[in-house]
């Protein structure tokens, strides 16, 4: 049932991955890799063409390369202050300025068993501080908020690993449901939100920070 985060494990940030059939309220988007179930509606020109990669996703969401790299740092910020809040030892945290592929990483180490629930929220807050601080900064629009999902599919995936069931339910309701993950990071996130301010301020100065051997606590 659950599966702890292995010495090592990282969260990649832009690699997506097909997840399960479409139900109830999901819309869905043909990707490269597969069909990504979305909340956000996809813009009209992902029912034309199948996203080729990460960079033709980049491109879609239309930002700044300033505002592309706060994007990835807000991202794996949030990650990383939700797991230091959960308990999860987090050695390190980057960014590439010009990633397509892996645009940034959370490595993580636990040597005992973390809780589901920590793992899912860990996986969730990656998107869900991106979209805060889209609406925040006044960047956020549904097409934006729809290419954060698609680029946090592998973090859905990380999720589904550790509860083995599909995080695309007809229930927004259930612990299961990725949206249910999504507001659980959300309210995790507001109480660390000056946290995940101050270290994505970090990783856009400096592009990496990493902590002492034992991890921060
Ligand atoms: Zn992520």
């Amino acid at each position: 049932m659950t599966t702890p985060p292995n010495a090592q494990q990282s969260w990649p940030s832009v690699r997506p991955v097909s997840v399960s059939p479409v139900a109830g309220r999901w819309h869905a988007a043909a990707t490269s890799t597969g069909l990504v179930p979305t909340v956000h509606r996809p813009p009209t020109f992902a029912a034309r063409t199948t996203l080729r990669d990460a960079m033709g996703l980049r491109d879609a969401m239309g930002l700044t390369d300033a505002q592309w790299r706060a994007n990835v740092a807000f991202h794996e910020a949030g990650h990383a202050a939700v797991a230091i809040a959960a308990g999860i030892r987090v050695l390190r945290v980057e960014i590439t300025p010009d990633g397509v592929e892996q645009a940034g990483r959370t490595f993580v180490e636990s040597s005992a068993p973390v809780p589901w629930r920590d793992c899912a929220a860990v996986a969730a807050a990656g998107e869900q501080a991106v979209l805060r601080w889209l609406r925040e900064t006044g960047l956020y629009t549904e097409t934006r908020g729809w290419v954060v999902e698609i680029l946090s599919a592998s973090d859905r995936a990380v999720a589904e690993a550790t509860t083995s069931l599909s995080v695309v339910t007809d229930d927004p309701t259930s612990p299961y449901d990725w949206r249910r993950m999504g507001a659980a990071a959300q309210q995790r996130l507001a109480a660390l939100w000056p946290v995940v301010q101050d270290l994505a301020a970090t990783l856009i100065a400096q592009g990496v920070v990493t902590y002492p051997q034992d991890g921060a606590r």
